[in-house]
């Protein structure tokens, strides 16, 4: 079958388009590397999940081993194992983006509209105080011992159950009662119903194009080759996926800047032990965030986080018996981190093997951006009784963006303002590789609307 469009990745770009077109009657196919999950088959242990819903066996590292790069790869990508916490960028992240890019669309008010249309194809609630665990009561007080400013979370859930009992904490590998707005709950249902075709645990390699049509070919989980052929295709992999995809189809040499501009937002979980009971897995996982204009103007916010036990183990320092003693008061630990806005960029490269190779460090300026952030976690700790302060030994990327930056110069970004890789009419991408720097602000509410816009291109041309 021949295919108006091929969207690789189905996860949270790749739902959005794919719905957008589907129901207006395009034939789409949608290839995803990862595995189909519903509620009932997610991974029920932590060290499965990170396992079968991530590249890399759960985490990659970058060139230096300082940063554990979280890659999902599952059907409906990040919106499965993300935190679903939805923010509009502020005029801060939109005028840095406009002046970078060039692109006027990068303003409140012109990306408005997108984003209303974004958030109504999901239910977004604010997590109800009411809820609110040990580590969120630690975060609020924290707060305003300290004179800062925190606000509710509003997260992308129907319905959590907090009240029977339930912990978000486990949905990071999946939410087992739909409540999560995941896009196989959501967007790319609809896409399905409407009659896009997904092929899952297929792997596109290579990457064809030609003024009439485009082709990929890959390798499905068994090993079978494929190949598919349509008008048009959207890269919806990820910063990651899409760069490692076109360098390998050496598109580097028509587009220079590929695999550059990348960014994590690198984020540095800091453990606070408590003499009492905090319980931080317990109820919603994360209920407030910071809203303080002086975090923003000095480049950080803070975030009021946990993670299951394998995690916290990976984080935790020293060996043996120190490790598990301090394991063991893994009920007693509050936990928050500081999220790096940073400004180092840092680039993509493909090995002999076609594997990706990440480049990714912080300059003097991210570092500082960092102990500020350190700075205020310490005295939020010190400021609600810590007995002890653990900072985790990595810093984690979960927001990875950039390698196909948008903007209007060949030398300097990979896609145009129409959603376009330069020079390459028919393949389109609106994910988080086309960010131009990194905004500081949670990413997915931001790719969702830049997906609805792309479709809408899309839609006209075809
Ligand atoms: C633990 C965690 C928590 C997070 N919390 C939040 C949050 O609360 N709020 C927020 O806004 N953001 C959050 N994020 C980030 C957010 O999930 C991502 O920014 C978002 O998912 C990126 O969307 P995307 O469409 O660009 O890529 P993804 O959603 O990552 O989808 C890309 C898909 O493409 C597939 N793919 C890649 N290459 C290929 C290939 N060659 N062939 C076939 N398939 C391929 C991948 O397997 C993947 O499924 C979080 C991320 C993580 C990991």
């Amino acid at each position: 079958m021949k295919y108006d469009v091929i969207i690789v990745g189905a996860g949270v770009s790749g739902s959005f388009i794919a719905q957008d077109l589907a129901v207006k009657g395009v034939r789409v196919l949608v290839i995803e590397a990862g595995r189909s999950f519903t509620r009932d088959t997610y991974p029920r242990k932590e060290i499965d999940a990170n396992a079968q819903l991530y590249w890399g066996g759960g985490v990659e590292l970058n060139s230096s081993a300082t940063l554990a790069l979280l890659r999902p790869k599952v059907v409906g990508g990040g919106s499965i194992v993300n935190q679903a916490l939805m923010d509009r960028f502020d005029h801060i992240a939109l005028d840095s983006w406009r002046s970078q890019s060039g692109a006027g669309l990068f303003s409140e008010a012109a990306m408005a509209p997108w984003y209303e249309a974004a958030e109504n194809e999901l239910i977004i609630q604010d997590i109800p105080e009411s809820t609110r665990n040990g580590n969120a009561e630690i975060f609020a007080e924290g707060f305003k011992a300290c004179g800062f400013t925190c606000k509710p979370l509003s997260r992308a859930q129907s319905g959590c159950k907090f009240e029977e009992g339930n912990d978000c904490i486990e949905c990071l590998s999946g939410c087992r009662i739909d409540s999560k707005q995941s896009t196989p709950v959501t967007v790319l249902r609809r896409a399905l119903r409407a009659g896009c075709h997904l092929a899952s645990e297929c792997e596109v390699q290579q990457v064809k194009h030609t003024d009439e049509n485009v082709v990929v070919s890959g390798v499905t989980r068994l090993g079978r080759n494929f190949s598919f052929e349509a008008r048009k295709l959207v890269l919806a992999g990820g910063a990651i996926g899409n760069s490692r995809l076109l360098l390998n189809s050496n598109f580097q040499r028509k587009l220079p800047y590929l695999g550059k501009g990348f960014y994590t937002h690198p984020q540095y979980m800091v453990m606070g032990l408590y003499d009492r009971e905090i319980n931080a897995h317990k109820g919603p996982l994360q209920s407030y965030k910071s809203y303080d204009a002086g975090f923003r103007l000095k480049g950080f916010k803070l975030e009021n986080v946990f993670a299951p036990p394998v995690a916290i183990s990976m984080l935790v320092p020293n060996s043996g018996v120190g490790h598990l003693a301090k394991m063991k008061q893994i009920t007693k630990m509050a936990c928050i981190e500081v999220a790096v806005r940073d400004t180092n960029a840092g680039r993509i490269r493909v090995n002999g093997s076609g594997r990706a190779v990440i480049y990714k460090e912080l300059n003097g300026l991210d570092r500082e951006r960092k102990a500020h952030g350190m700075k205020a976690i310490h005295d939020i700790f010190s400021a609600t009784g810590a007995r002890e302060i653990v900072p985790g030994r990595l810093g984690i990327g979960l927001h990875l963006m950039g390698g196909l930056a948008i903007g209007s110069s060949q030398k300097s970004s990979v896609v145009g303002h129409d959603f376009k890789l330069h020079q390459h009419k028919n393949i389109y991408a609106a994910d988080s590789s086309i960010f131009p720097n990194a905004p500081g602000i949670n990413p997915s509410l931001t790719i969702m609307a830049l997906s609805k816009l792309a479709a809408s291109v899309m839609l006209k041309e075809l």
